[in-house]
């Protein structure tokens, strides 16, 4: 059993996580921020996902003494010029709630007129070891952005990201499929086999 400290609140991500490695056969314990007790801010103020991610994994790594994982994701749109990328969470403002993004997203490729409309996920994961050993790994998905909102399921941009291999949307596939082919799965998949990382 492999137990990480992942630096996030974030349930979506948490379940993600555990769903990913579970699919491989690989028994994980993963613990959250609020589970160690903190609650400070950390500034994510990197323009990388994989700077982002660093600064969240090192942030906790420091806080506990132990190894800590982090993951920084985003949605990355050709039409926006890479938008809303390293901002996605508040992409319509801080503290933006999820439709407020999607209708932010929907209104500036609206704006653009009849363009295309490909995306891609992107999710950077960092682990930082106490000895200051770090390990980065990325997985991306690719799709596009629809016109309307699809599906009940997943978070964030899914309803909206339409996934081709599965022509439905990522809200529209069970947590299995979306696992199968999504920026976090396919990161997940490096980062097993990365496990000795995790031992040393
Ligand atoms: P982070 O927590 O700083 O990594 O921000 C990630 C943001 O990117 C989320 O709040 C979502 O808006 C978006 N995002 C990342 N991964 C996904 C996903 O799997 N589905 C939908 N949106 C995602």
């Amino acid at each position: 059993m492999i137990k990480i400290v992942l630096a996030t609140n974030n349930a979506h991500k948490v379940s993600e996580f555990k769903g990913c490695f579970n699919q491989k056969g690989i028994d994980i314990e993963i613990v959250t921020l609020k589970e160690i007790g903190f609650c400070g801010d950390i500034i994510e103020d990197a323009d990388s996902f994989e700077g982002n991610a660093y600064i969240k994994a090192k942030a906790i790594c420091d806080y506990t003494g132990e190894i800590a994982v982090a993951d920084d994701s985003g949605l990355v749109v050709d039409a926006l010029n890479g938008a809303p990328g390293v901002y996605s969470a508040r992409y319509a403002g801080e503290n933006s709630s999820d439709s407020d993004n999607i209708e932010k997203l929907l209104n500036e490729l609206d704006k653009l007129g009849e363009v295309p409309r490909t995306a891609k996920f992107v999710c950077c994961i960092c682990a930082v070891r106490p000895d200051g050993e770090k390990l980065f790994v990325r997985g991306e998905s690719a799709g596009e952005i629809l016109k309307e909102l699809k599906g009940e399921g997943g978070f964030g941009y899914d309803p909206v990201f339409f996934c081709p291999d599965f022509g439905k949307t990522f809200a529209q596939l069970t947590s299995e499929e979306k696992n199968s082919i999504s920026h976090r799965g396919r990161a997940i998949e490096k980062l097993a086999e990365n496990l000795d990382f995790f031992k040393a």
